[in-house]
């Protein structure tokens, strides 16, 4: 029987052992050549895009010899006014792409000995230079959508003559969040934050292309999908796949972004659900990837990626 490929020493590319072996220079190094893939981690000047510069060794910063612009290897860059070694940020980004459910802020301040807070934004910049990588992306061929609900959970009064009918909206917090899943077979998920499912309709129309074939299930609201796109559905109350009619493909990203939020956040906000979304996606997709190649590609997604509107300065607000 062959293998499962995250069974074989091919998927284990990297180690924190190797990152702190090679140490800080080599971190560094490694987040130059990604910030400036053209010049094989020459800088180039963010301002003027001059490639002359004065390296200020001490200080890790280069200064612009045409515009005298001072910059860093992370200046306007997600991770600008980091605090943290590139040791540390690399072993973050092992740690985070070595999780197949993600990982919450308490281990990762835990494993990196830094504050919750530092962890909690770090990881989240990580998420939004990892869901960048969808920006503008349509889907095409057979793409299967389905939506699950998270959040808002009503704990039960411990006696029964308190307990309310936790269904009706009046007893419910506000809090209840539906995230909308498309996924293309052998192709990218998509993932959107709504209130209710039926807003996939809408979605759809947008992010697939004209001529796709759309796998759902039996829920009437995917009833007017016929209109824009050749449909399939599959009634779960009768198979979960039926004559390769299914839905499985995106209920297994449901099944991993549940256990992200259930397992290992325990609670997330319904204001961030889109971020956790975004990141049990991106495993998703490159679940065949080695622990190495999704490392460098979070760093170059984090050194494209420019100063986060969310995160930049967020305890400081
Ligand atoms: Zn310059």
């Amino acid at each position: 029987m062959a293998q499962h490929f995250l069974l074989s020493a091919k998927a284990r590319t990297l180690s924190l052992r190797s990152i702190f072996a090679a140490g800080e220079d080599a971190a560094y190094a490694t987040f130059c050549e990604l910030r400036w893939p053209e010049t094989n981690g020459e800088p180039v000047c963010p301002r003027c895009g001059c490639l002359d510069a004065y390296s200020i060794t001490s200080r890790r910063k280069f200064k612009c010899a045409g515009c005298q612009h001072q910059y860093s290897v992370t200046s306007g860059t997600i991770l600008a006014s980091r605090k943290m070694a590139f040791v540390d940020l690399l072993a973050a980004v092992c740690i985070l792409v070595n999780a197949a459910k993600g990982i919450s802020a308490l281990q990762l301040a835990r494993d990196l000995d830094c504050q919750h807070k530092t962890a909690f934004v770090l990881a989240h910049k990580l998420r939004e230079a990892l869901a960048s990588e969808a920006d503008g992306a349509v889907l095409n061929g057979e793409v299967e959508i389905d939506g699950a609900y998270f959040g808002g959970h009503i704990r039960p009064a411990n006696l029964k003559a308190d307990r309310v009918d936790r269904r009706r909206a009046v007893n419910q917090n506000g809090k209840r969040r539906v995230v909308i899943a498309l996924r293309q077979r052998k192709g990218r998920t998509l993932t959107f934050i709504g209130m209710h499912e039926p807003k996939g309709v809408e979605i759809a129309r947008t992010v697939v292309a004209k001529g796709s074939t759309i796998v759902a299930d039996e829920a009437a609201h995917w009833d007017v999908l016929p209109a824009d796109f050749a449909t399939q559905r599959i009634n779960h109350s009768e198979a979960y796949s039926f004559n390769g009619v299914s839905t499985n493909q995106v209920e297994s990203f449901f099944a991993r972004l549940r256990r992200m939020v259930e397992g290992q956040h325990h609670h997330v906000s319904p204001q961030y659900l889109h971020q956790y979304a975004a990141h049990a996606a991106w495993m998703e997709d490159h679940r065949r990837l080695d622990n190495g190649a999704l490392a460098h590609r979070v760093v170059g997604l984090a050194m494209a990626h420019s100063v986060s509107r969310n995160w930049k300065g967020y305890w400081q607000r």
